[in-house]
């Protein structure tokens, strides 16, 4: 275990903006993270920090990291279910990179984790969000997942998540320490090429070039988030250094240097005017922690 004392979230988080950490632990294993949890049950959890913003002021608490064993991948059981015979239980630990898993799951011949393909965050921060894209969603083939709660260790049957677009449906304060899927090696080929399809589509109707935190609010049904942005006039709309991206209207990157303040204000006025002159309100995807000025956040 190792703690960091008022680490800045910008050199920890994909949109490189964020203060100061109070206390960031890095845990290697289940009974750090008991005596931990132990400690601080209302600790925050840092995946690949693709999907976090905290103020520029930083957060106070404690901030954990998954770490070591939680980054272990095995195969559970060949036990032959599904509709194809041949399913293979996977497991993986909550802080592994999905594109660390992605390769082992490849290297395998399994198939069934497209949906997490070109996602940069964790296993664990995937199951949080429910992270997806349009090959599918990660709730598709979760069998089970690994965690602890207030209550203790504890395994939650998928069926007993209630998951849904870009929500993983946890307890409140449950940390994911691994994930059970369910693959198969049917399908393995086709589900590459689809892959490589759609990483190119990404590439080229992204700004993956810049730091963001992709997606910043959910598409509201029947419609694109980035389309109603767009829709305003905001594409290319700055504030300091960080600017609504021209490529994707959904996506807010850091030009360089931008302060976390400078990302908020983004995310502030495209929910306003969208709302102003559309009258829909945009949800926010990304997950936002800390003390922020009420002018700015919650967004109400
Ligand atoms: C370039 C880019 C492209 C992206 N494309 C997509 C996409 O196509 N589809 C998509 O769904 N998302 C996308 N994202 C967003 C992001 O990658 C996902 O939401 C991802 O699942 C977040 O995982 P993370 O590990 O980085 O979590 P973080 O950003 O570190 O945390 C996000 C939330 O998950 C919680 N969390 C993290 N780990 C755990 C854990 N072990 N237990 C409990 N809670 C946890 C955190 O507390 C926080 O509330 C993209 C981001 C970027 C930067």
């Amino acid at each position: 275990m190792k703690i960091l004392q008022e680490e800045p979230l910008s050199r920890h988080g994909y949109w490189r903006v964020g203060g100061p950490l109070e206390r960031l632990v890095l845990v290697d294993d289940a009974a750090d993270l008991a005596a931990v949890y132990a400690e601080d049950p209302h600790l925050h959890l840092l995946g690949n920090g693709s999907n976090l913003l905290v103020p520029d002021a930083g957060l106070r608490g404690t901030v954990v990291k998954l770490v070591g064993a939680f980054r272990e991948t095995r195969i559970l059981a060949e036990d032959g279910l599904g509709p194809s015979g041949d399913t293979v239980r996977f497991y993986a630990g909550g802080g592994l990179l999905n594109a660390v898993l992605l390769a082992r799951a490849a290297k395998l011949g399994l198939a069934g984790l497209g949906p997490l393909a070109g996602v940069p965050g964790t296993v664990g921060g995937a199951v949080a969000m429910n992270a997806g894209t349009a090959l599918g969603e990660v709730a598709d083939v979760v069998d089970a997942v690994e965690g602890i709660g207030p209550d203790g260790p504890v395994t939650i049957a998928r069926a007993a998540l209630p998951m849904r677009y870009r929500e993983g449906g946890l307890p409140a304060g449950f940390v994911v320490t691994g994930v059970h899927f369910r693959l198969t090696r049917a399908g393995f080929e086709e589900e590459q090429a689809r892959v490589t399809a759609h990483l190119v589509r990404r590439k080229a109707t992204q700004p993956l070039d810049l730091p963001s935190c992709g997606s910043v609010f959910r598409n509201p049904p029947g419609d694109a988030a980035g389309r109603l942005i767009e829709s305003v006039g905001l594409k290319g709309h700055r504030e300091g250094g960080a600017a609504i991206s021209e490529r994707h209207a959904n996506f807010i990157v850091n030009l360089g240097g931008a302060s976390a303040a400078d990302v908020m204000a983004c995310v502030r006025v495209a929910w306003d005017r969208v709302r102003a002159v559309t009258g829909v309100t945009l949800v926010p995807e990304v997950h936002v922690l800390g003390d922020w000025p009420a002018s700015v956040w919650p967004l109400a």
